[in-house]
């Protein structure tokens, strides 16, 4: 088992840059997910760390070894891909051993290696079987066994569950989260779904334009954003572009107004500059509605329903102003009847529900 430290690393492809100087620690044993949108440099990443690909400039550490030219059989990692890649012809077993025959190992150590693996996905049952009579679930897992039986100090997993369906993706989410802690090995996840990375890491790194845009614990990075690229990427959000009101000691939102004609204002729990301009963000399921004539100053806002719709579980409501919409996230369980688009609603919030935002792209 090892850490990984990357250090500015670039890659550019002819003109184009798929990274721009990214450094990252990821701690001995830590699950570690690379979160962004498509295009962004995940992949890519991933491939300079598995050794698939030599960075334009950086180096990349694994342990105390610089493993940057060197090529993956060298780099005790164990990758698996998005299409689980198992050889067709090859029974579970022989799929499993196929790192541990490259390397030549004895028959003896092999059998038992290619046990403790399947066992550790619970597959044992299923080693004479070939890949086509396995479901999507089982195969992946046979993909993870595989990477496991070499005995990685890394394990490196590009997107690995995107082609399960939703049902079995929770399943095996919960699975590798289990695996990983049981061989306390390494992990870096790529992926674009925000909910896979939140439930399962200890640390996410979310790269947005071939950058770092921030790296920390899934609390962190949800309920104190960085920056605007941030927060518009995991979870809804309601940003605010405000400026400070001496008068009020609020922060009123020019582009935000109400029927009544007046100003959104924001009343924040902590300060920052009072004068300049800034970006304030507001989560959805942070709002409540307010009973007609309750007294809830001054985080108060009277809109109409412009949109509702059920999620089950939760009710995504969009409260149109005269100018400005707010979106609000409310418990199913609020509603014995679904409210109707058209009906008047009041919202409020806590001041220490408003977060100040780096308005900047990049952190
Ligand atoms: P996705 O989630 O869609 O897989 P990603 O975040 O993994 O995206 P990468 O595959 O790392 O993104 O690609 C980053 C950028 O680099 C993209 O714009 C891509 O087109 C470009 N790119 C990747 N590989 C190459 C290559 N071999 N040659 C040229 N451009 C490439």
């Amino acid at each position: 088992m090892s850490g990984i430290n990357l250090e500015h690393i670039s890659q550019h492809f002819g003109e184009q840059i798929a990274l721009d100087d990214v450094s990252l620690t990821v701690k001995e044993g830590e699950f570690f997910s690379l979160l962004g949108p498509s295009g962004c440099g995940k992949s890519t990443l991933l491939n300079i760390i598995g050794g698939f690909l030599e960075p334009t400039k950086g180096v990349v550490y694994i342990g105390d070894q610089d493993v940057t030219t060197l090529p993956p059989y060298q780099r005790k990692t164990g990758m698996v891909f998005q299409s689980y890649a198992l050889f067709p012809h090859l029974t579970v077993f022989d799929n499993v051993a196929y790192g541990l025959k490259v390397q030549k190992k004895k028959k003896a150590e092999i059998k038992q290696k290619v046990m403790e693996s399947l066992s550790l996905v619970q597959l044992e049952s299923f080693a004479k079987r070939m890949p086509h009579q396995l479901s999507g679930g089982q195969q992946q897992r046979v993909a993870i066994a595989r990477a496991l039986a070499i005995q990685p100090a890394v394990l490196l997993l590009d997107e690995p569950l995107s082609n399960l369906d939703a049902k079995l993706r929770k399943n095996m989410q919960t699975e590798l989260r289990n695996i990983q802690r049981n061989v306390g090995i390494t992990t870096i996840l790529v992926t674009h779904d925000q909910e896979e990375a939140l439930s399962l890491s200890d640390r996410i790194g979310i790269l947005g334009e071939g950058k770092i845009q921030q790296i920390g614990t899934p609390l962190e990075v949800y309920r104190q954003p960085n920056n605007r690229f941030v927060a518009e990427f995991i979870g809804q959000v309601n940003l605010f572009e405000a400026e400070y009101d001496e008068v009020t000691s609020t922060y009123t939102v020019p582009h935000f107004i109400q029927s009544n004609g007046k100003q959104v204002q924001l009343k924040v729990a902590a300060f920052k500059e009072k004068s300049e301009k800034h970006l304030l963000m507001l989560r959805p399921e942070r709002i409540k509605l307010s009973s007609v004539g309750e007294e809830v100053q001054p985080n108060h806002v009277t809109g109409v329903l412009a949109d509702v719709s059920y999620i089950g579980h939760s009710l995504r409501l969009v409260v149109g102003l005269n100018q400005g919409e707010i979106i609000v996230h409310a418990s199913d369980a609020a509603f014995p009847e679904l409210p109707q688009v058209g009906e008047t609603v009041h919202i409020h919030w806590q001041p220490e529900d408003i977060v100040f935002l780096d308005s900047k792209v990049h952190a």
